[in-house]
């Protein structure tokens, strides 16, 4: 029985831990092998023509360039309901995914677990209305990601698994009981596809399996700004949690608003996809900035008869590029309230200097709707309590920062989609949203493949 996996992202690498002893697995992956990732350009925010990214591609998927921040806990980065399991299956499975990582190298060191200040940090957080979400987390750091990444990669193939690099996958056909994968390097066949293209492979991944016959569904996206701040004013709470998420409903649209991907001394860095770029972070454990940034994200949904929140962000992104000449728009906090557009001079006043210097110095509001602008003043203002200065004059915001977690699929409960012996899983799939749920999900598609092999 021959079992194809499309991406070796942590979720294709997680499903073909699970599939080894079982089956035969082939991992097509368009990218390169770890130790030879590298994106061509310092800081990224040049690149404009290395394709596939090397960002985002490769063994490790799109966390393998990043700082690997291991959130822990079931309450972050997926939904144990959307996967029909308890809390507590899923904290099974993540555990065991933590110890895999420690396994391969992954540093001791933990966030989160002192209870005392975890209730301090609680108790401030509730008092402006702000919902802290605690949970065991562990920092692997840029270099050391990448290491990782390559023990897991070795003992994948020491376990008989075949890596089929630089091998991208362009379509997918069904042919009697198997499936034919047409590849930049020549056709594929296998018995069970196991989809896990990652969030850059989404887009790609629906059409293919929609002409198949699996039913997609739209979700939300979040829409918002990357927040950067000097370090000194996040110090108290990166010693009780490295990446602190908090949640909070704005007051007058009663939207849902939340802090992501907090990077303490970290700096800001671009994305860029097909038709526009957007703004994430990272930090390194080697170089050190001055400053802190977070995503501040409002979440989109969008009803009946307008679903397509895929269409709508990228609209957002579009119309936020072109205000920005082709590039991110940066603000002053204080620019943005007073309503006036940021120049670089006006930047200079600022207390910190930006990290990302490729930007366009702008106007927010004239970028992102006018809701999302309230929810970020708002949601600045009110995390002002907790992160003690973060509503100040010389705050620097970046658009757009947006998450495009909007397709998920019907499937069964091991992530079979309606096409038999079709599963996906990952950020593909819609039900993760960061490195230990993409491993979650290539767990249990990889054991439910298992199960359907054993009783056939
Ligand atoms: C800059 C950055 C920093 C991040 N930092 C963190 C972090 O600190 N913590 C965290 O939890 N999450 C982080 N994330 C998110 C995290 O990386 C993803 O949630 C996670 O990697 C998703 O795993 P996945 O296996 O679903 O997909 P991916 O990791 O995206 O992997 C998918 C793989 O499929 C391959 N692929 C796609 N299409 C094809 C095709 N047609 N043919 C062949 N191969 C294909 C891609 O090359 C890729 O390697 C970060 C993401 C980015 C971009």
């Amino acid at each position: 029985m021959h079992v194809a996996i499309l991406g070796a992202g942590p979720a294709g690498l997680f499903a073909a831990l699970e599939l080894a002893p079982h089956v035969s697995v082939t991992v097509m992956e368009e990218g390169s092998e770890p130790l030879k990732r590298k994106c061509p350009v310092a800081s990224h925010s040049n690149c404009i023509n290395c394709s596939p990214c090397q960002i985002t591609s490769g063994v490790g998927g799109a966390g393998a360039l990043s700082d690997g921040k291991l959130n822990l806990t079931y309450k972050i980065g997926g939904d144990p309901q959307s996967l029909r399991r308890t809390p507590e299956e899923i904290q099974e499975l993540i555990n065991y995914i933590d110890e895999v990582f420690l396994k391969f190298g992954a540093d001791t060191d933990s966030y989160g677990v002192d209870d005392t200040s975890l209730e301090w940090l609680k108790r401030k957080a509730s008092s402006s209305n702000i919902e802290f979400i605690s949970g065991k987390q562990r920092h692997m750091g840029t270099d050391r990601t990448r290491m990782i990444v390559s023990h897991f990669y070795e003992y994948l193939k020491e376990q008989g698994v075949t890596f089929r690099l630089q091998t991208k996958v362009e379509d997918i056909r069904k042919r009697d009981n198997e499936f034919v994968l047409k590849t930049t390097k020549g056709n594929i066949t296998c018995d069970y596809l196991l989809a896990a293209p990652g969030r850059a492979g989404a887009y790609w991944l629906r059409t293919k399996a929609n002409s198949l016959g699996a039913q997609s569904k739209y979700g939300p996206i979040d829409v918002g700004v990357r927040v950067e701040f000097p370090a000194e004013l996040y110090t108290s709470i990166e010693h009780v949690m490295y990446d602190a998420k908090f949640h909070l409903y704005t007051k007058t649209y009663d939207d849902f608003v939340r802090t992501f991907c907090t990077n303490p001394h970290g700096f800001v860095t671009v994305e860029k996809y097909e038709s526009f770029v957007l703004v994430n972070g990272d930090a390194r454990k080697d170089v050190k900035s001055e400053n802190t940034n977070l995503a501040l994200l409002s979440r989109v949904e969008l009803t009946d008869p307008v679903e397509d929140t895929t269409e709508y962000g990228r609209s957002i992104a579009r119309l936020a590029n072109t205000i920005g000449g082709g590039k991110p728009i940066l603000q002053r906090y204080k620019d943005l309230i007073r309503g006036k557009r940021s120049t670089w001079s006006r930047l200079s006043r600022a207390l910190i200097s930006p990290t990302l210097r490729d930007v366009t110095p702008g106007d927010i509001a004239m970028a992102l709707p006018n809701r999302i602008v309230k929810n970020m003043i708002e949601g600045i203002e009110r995390l002002d309590a907790v992160i003690e200065g973060i509503a100040s004059d010389s705050t620097l915001l970046y658009a757009p920062e947006i998450k495009f977690y909007d397709t998920s699929y019907v499937v069964t409960r091991d992530l079979e989609t309606q096409v038999p012996r079709f599963f996906v899983a990952g950020d593909a799939s819609g039900f993760s949203r960061g490195i230990i749920y993409a491993g979650v999900t290539g767990i249990i598609a990889a054991r439910g493949i298992i199960r359907k092999v054993n009783t056939q």
